[in-house]
């Protein structure tokens, strides 16, 4: 939208639209079962995050104490589309958003699907540098895109005083990418895609695969996007030609690698 008025300066109203985010204000229903491209219904419900959330229980690994967490009902989303390094746009919330889990009482934090894989010595060494200086934050149902970036930060930092392995903080740091385009923080977005592209290699060469349902033809993929992000367009090459001629990749991932190529060349 930024993008689209600025040819208006010249009339003095390029901020004028600042105020009016919207061209249209309604949403196009892009995967109704019917096809898609019908309007979303006239007198739709207004959005309301609580439709959308559940409160979940956890026991954290590390300081044995129970708590409960709010967590997102994922079936109720709509993927709009996919972006070239594999971000799901989705409607009406980014469920990436919600996927870190806080323990309020040590401030163990961790991608959900990672948070119980700890053993008691990476448990200890949380205990021993995160729990003495933690500081419990509240958050609202609805997260914004910056408090998305502190959980996945204190995730992220949680990962590195346990010793992580790569696969597990290149995943922090590729969401820390996507949050930092959906900001509009180009530096950051370079910054942290250098870091995943950094993970991922070190991964596919020494982590069990899949990591997070990545298997090693996905993430193949995404270094060849990775490298492309950051205009090292051999690198790029290389690996989406990987993926084209892979006896593995699905024929769907196949033709996101060979509409890379084409659009790079
Ligand atoms: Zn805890």
């Amino acid at each position: 939208m930024d993008n689209i008025f600025t040819r208006l300066d010249k009339f003095g109203l390029a901020d004028v639209p600042k105020d009016k985010p919207n061209i249209f204000d309604f949403e196009l229903d892009m995967q109704g079962e019917k096809g898609g491209g019908a309007l979303r219904e006239e007198g739709a419900a207004p959005f309301d995050i609580e439709n959308y959330v559940y409160v979940k229980q956890f026991n954290c690994p590390v300081c044995e104490k129970s708590f409960t967490t709010k967590a997102i009902k994922e079936s109720k989303l709509r993927v709009m589309s996919v972006e070239f390094d594999l971000h799901p746009v989705c409607h009406p919330i980014d469920p990436n958003f919600y996927d870190v889990v806080i323990c309020p009482n040590c401030g163990y934090a961790a991608v959900k699907d990672f948070f119980k894989n700890i053993t008691s010595r990476q448990a200890d060494m949380i205990l021993a540098d995160i729990t003495p200086n933690y500081i419990a934050q509240n958050y609202p149902d609805r997260l914004d895109v910056d408090m998305a970036i502190e959980r996945y930060e204190l995730a992220l930092l949680n990962s590195m005083v346990k010793n992580a392995r790569n696969g597990e903080k290149a995943y922090i740091c590729l969401k820390l990418m996507w949050f930092y385009r959906i900001k509009g923080d180009v530096d950051n977005q370079r910054l942290f895609a250098e870091l995943t592209l950094k993970g991922f290699s070190a991964a596919l060469i020494k982590d069990d695969l899949p990591i997070m349902g990545l298997n090693g033809d996905t993430i193949t993929y995404l270094l060849g996007a990775l490298y492309m992000l950051l205009d090292s367009k051999n690198s790029a090459l290389k690996f989406l030609s990987d993926v084209v001629i892979s006896k593995t990749a699905s024929a769907r991932l196949k033709d996101r690698a060979r509409d890379l190529k084409n659009n790079m060349r």
